[in-house]
């Protein structure tokens, strides 16, 4: 039984109530938001799995939702867009939305595309082995390459890259890090992380994949994308 849970953005009060009822029927658990300020203080508050976002919404575009959540990690986006909004759905797209769907909306439709979404980020969740760009980490074997030369790290290295790796995109704190890496073990300053990270550049022989976020921590860009 799904029990995951979806942030349904629409400010049409009739569609966000065919929308929730269909998909809590379908099995989800369903957070609806009728502006984009609204989707913003729910995603906050509430994490959900999978957020279905319209493009015209009050307050905040669904474009500027879904900006700001991208930022912030890789939960997954479906965009609504009316139809003729279609050059729109590049855009979105181009953001990191993981899929969109033309008004007027099937509810089936809706539900499958859930389904397929929350599958796929489920698989790079759980994958054995990752490929982000020329970078290839096998979870199992616990090596790492790039360009199809191994790359040897040590155990910690390895786990905060995996971690990073994990949700390619989302920002980490270093104490996040920190925990991930080191599980409860851990002693000393949250700024050891600064140093293995200085390996881990060093020894991926690029500074762009393990980018600094000033103020906040570190995120992973694919490489060679
Ligand atoms: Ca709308």
């Amino acid at each position: 039984m799904a029990s995951e849970r979806l942030l349904v953005a629409e400010d049409e009060p009739a569609l966000r109530q065919v929308m929730c009822d269909y998909l809590s029927s379908e099995g989800f658990r369903t957070l609806p938001a009728a502006s984009g300020e609204d989707a913003l203080r729910l995603f906050a508050a509430e994490r959900p799995d999978l957020l279905v976002l319209d493009w015209m919404l009050p307050d905040l575009s669904g474009l500027d939702v879904a900006l700001r959540v991208r930022a912030q990690g890789t939960t997954p986006i479906i965009m609504v867009t009316a139809r003729g909004e279609e050059p729109d759905i590049i855009v979105g797209l181009e953001i990191g939305a993981d899929d969109y769907l033309v008004k007027p909306v099937s509810m089936r439709q809706l539900a499958a595309r859930v389904r397929a979404v929350l599958r796929r980020a489920t698989a790079t969740q759980q994958a054995d082995v990752l490929t982000l760009g020329t970078l290839r980490i096998d979870f199992l074997g616990q090596t790492v390459s790039c360009e199809g030369k191994e790359i040897p790290l040590t155990a910690t290295e390895f786990k905060l890259l995996a971690a990073l790796a994990r949700s390619p995109g989302r920002v980490f704190s270093r104490l996040q890090l920190m925990e991930a890496a080191l599980g409860d073990y851990y002693e000393g300053y949250e700024r050891t992380i600064d140093s293995h990270i200085s390996h881990l550049r060093r020894k991926l022989e690029a500074d762009n994949i393990i980018q600094t976020v000033h103020g906040s921590g570190y995120k992973l860009m694919p490489p060679g994308d």
